[in-house]
């Protein structure tokens, strides 16, 4: 694709600065936009690493995201769609959803569930997880949502790290036809966290499960004896209102925490800039309620805009391709939120499908967890948007809470580059830095980083000052060190171009892992690649590639030498590959970023490491074993 000309948009870049030199001033401003039972002394204490957002402050994300509908035409309209890939549905309006939190929560009490205890909740993507959220927070607990599709080691660490007593389960999940078993992996999770003292089944189906006596209680019963109002308690804006770990693609996840105030100022007002959110919005984003993205965007952001929030349960593409354009149609969706992996596999499946569909609904598209490169992010906009709607790069990461880097329609549409986040939001000072922490020309690459702290910037990381420190802090002095390379063009555009430890330093040169995974998807075949840097004595490193094949290609050397031509051709000569391996199947995280980390250790013959955010074992069989055969060729041409 072109690359898109560009308009001087001179108002809002005057905004941003301006919005950025003062962030006291400005983010006091929009923090007048939620409803404080108590008025905050003072805006921020910022002692670094650490700061402290609305001081004195006291508000509740519950009353924020429900009770306060309750007043206004809001009451009785639709809150939450839930639908599973069987098609079995479930509406709630913000009323109902504000019944079954006061439930849930009156449950929690009786539970003997207090202020600043941590419950953990494993659950799939059901309306139970919305309400435990809303519920645990409305009485100042903490919650930790951990993905249900993880292992019972994972949980079991997780559950450790952040040492919970009470634990919310259900039966079973719901993927590609079959159910998960849950609860079974709860029980052996137990065995290596024993520190639960409590567990809540929500039984979905008729499957027999285990239940420990005194132990294990059904929700069903607990819930009858729950009163159906719970005072939604005012916390202290610095409270924590979750804690979440991070994805681990780089390693061990991180439990990061996130502020009352601080967060729900955040994402109010992001969502408003970079979606233009409204309570006519069906807002759909396809992540897990597991990842930030889903936290922000399934629960806490659409409810305190009073949009309507679809929640889907199932794989994207089960019974059938076209699973997900059949929702956007069925629920008039008009904003659409989700990862470049995602759009990946439907572009496989080719737009045929797509057309059936009327997705005249759709206004806004957004793109999150990874670059989108612009082959992607071109068929994303014809293909799903009708060459209609602006598609937000959104960059952030767990530990920014929001948004940080993006287009924001909501404000004022800036011409849109396929391949890049565009320009930082208000108030976020963000900067490309070289290994000293000064700002770098134009065009060169350096370390993304933060300038100043914003409201949805993480507390800390649980129990660990220590390694946020040194994770966040410590590389450069005054600065949030965000792990992510990136450079800005001649209008101050942002491309994020891979993270910093995966960079590639090839004979003096560094090359993000984005610019040389988006040169390979540019040969026509290609449907999706990874690359890593191989330790190399003479030129520092060699690049090697692993590349998917698009449907009806095999794997052959000429398809390799077309590969080196659109790399020598879009980067130089100096990022040819040394070695090209085709693949079935990518090491992926649950959350569908691609684990580099792992390809270049079993290239190096070394321990793969923390595996317990992988999400498909064979995976790594597969290019082990496709590894193994390369060294035999290799072996015998020498
Ligand atoms: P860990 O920190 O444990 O290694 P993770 O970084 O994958 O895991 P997340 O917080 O879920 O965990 O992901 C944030 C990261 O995802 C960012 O730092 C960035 O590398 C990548 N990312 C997210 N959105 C974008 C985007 N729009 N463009 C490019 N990269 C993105
Ligand atoms: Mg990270």
């Amino acid at each position: 694709m072109e690359k898109a000309k560009f308009y001087p948009v001179k108002g809002y870049i005057d905004f941003q600065k301006g919005a950025t030199a003062d962030i006291e001033r400005f983010w006091e401003k929009e923090a007048e936009k939620l409803e404080w039972f108590k008025h905050w002394d003072k805006v921020l204490e910022w002692e670094e690493p650490f700061a402290k957002w609305f001081v004195g402050g006291k508000l509740n994300a519950s009353y924020l995201c429900i009770d306060r509908h309750l007043y206004s035409w809001h009451k009785n309209k639709v809150a939450l769609y839930w639908e599973d890939e069987a098609g079995n549905t479930k509406a709630y309006s913000y009323f109902q959803l504000y019944r079954e939190v006061n439930k849930f929560a009156s449950m929690l009490e009786n539970l003997g569930v207090k202020k600043g205890d941590r419950v953990v909740l494993y659950l799939p993507m059901i309306p139970e997880l919305t309400i435990a959220m809303l519920a645990t927070v409305r009485i100042g607990a903490i919650h930790t949502v951990v993905f249900s599709g993880y292992s019972s080691q994972a949980l079991a660490d997780r559950i450790n790290d952040t040492s919970a007593e009470v634990l919310i389960a259900a039966d079973v999940g719901l993927r590609r036809g079959k159910y998960i078993p849950l609860k079974q992996i709860v029980d052996e999770a137990l065995k290596a966290a024993p520190a639960i003292k409590k567990v809540v089944v929500i039984k979905r189906t008729k499957e027999e499960i285990n239940m420990v006596a005194g132990r294990d209680l059904l929700y069903h019963d607990l819930i009858r004896d729950a009163k159906d109002y719970v005072e939604p308690k005012p916390m202290e804006s610095m409270h924590p209102l979750f804690i979440l770990y991070t994805s681990g693609t780089t390693g061990k996840p991180k439990g990061v925490v996130h502020s009352t105030g601080g967060y729900l100022v955040y994402i109010n007002s992001t969502y408003k800039w970079v979606f233009d959110i409204s309570d006519e919005s069906v807002y759909w984003c396809t992540a897990d309620v597991g990842w930030v993205t889903g936290h922000t965007s399934i629960v806490y952001a659409p409810l305190l805009h009073g949009a309507t929030v679809l929640m889907y349960e199932g794989a994207p593409d089960y019974p059938h391709p076209d699973r997900w354009w059949e929702m956007i149609e069925k629920y008039g969706v008009t904003i659409f939120y989700t990862s470049p992996t995602a759009i990946k596999m439907f572009m496989r499946y080719g737009d045929e499908r797509i057309k059936k569909h009327n997705l005249s609904s759709l206004k806004i598209l957004g793109s999150v967890g990874e670059a989108i490169n612009p082959e992607v992010w071109g068929w994303y906009y014809k293909n799903i948007g009708g060459e209609r709607c602006p598609i937000v790069d959104t960059w952030w990461q767990t530990e920014t809470g929001g948004i940080m880097i993006s287009p924001v329609p909501g404000i004022e549409l800036v011409p849109l580059k396929p391949g890049s986040a565009t320009l930082p939001l208000p108030g976020i000072d963000a900067e490309v830095v070289d290994e000293e922490g000064n700002p770098v020309d134009t065009s060169v690459k350096g370390h993304l980083v933060i300038r100043k702290p914003w409201p949805g910037m993480l507390m800390g990381l649980y129990n660990n000052p220590e390694r946020y420190k040194e994770a966040y802090w410590s590389k450069f002095k005054g600065l949030f060190y965000t792990g992510d390379y990136a450079t800005k063009d001649e209008d101050g555009y942002f491309w994020l171009l891979g993270r910093t430890d995966e960079v590639l330093k090839v004979a003096g040169h560094r090359l993000g892992t984005a610019e040389v995974e988006g040169a390979v998807v540019e040969a026509p075949f290609v449907a999706e690649a990874a690359v890593i840097g191989k330790p190399d004595p003479i030129k520092g490193e060699n690049i090697i590639v692993f590349a998917i094949l698009k449907e009806g290609y095999k794997p052959a050397d000429n398809l390799k030498q077309e590969i080196i031509k659109e790399v020598r051709k879009q980067i130089g000569p100096i990022a040819t590959p040394q070695e090209i391996h085709f693949v079935d199947k990518l090491p992926k995280t649950r959350s569908g970023k691609i684990m580099r980390r792992v390809l270049k250790t079993i290239m190096m013959d070394k321990p793969v490491g923390d595996l317990s955010t992988l999400e498909d074992e064979a995976s790594i069989d597969e290019v082990k074993a496709v590894y193994e055969e390369f060294k035999q060729v290799m072996k015998k041409k020498a």
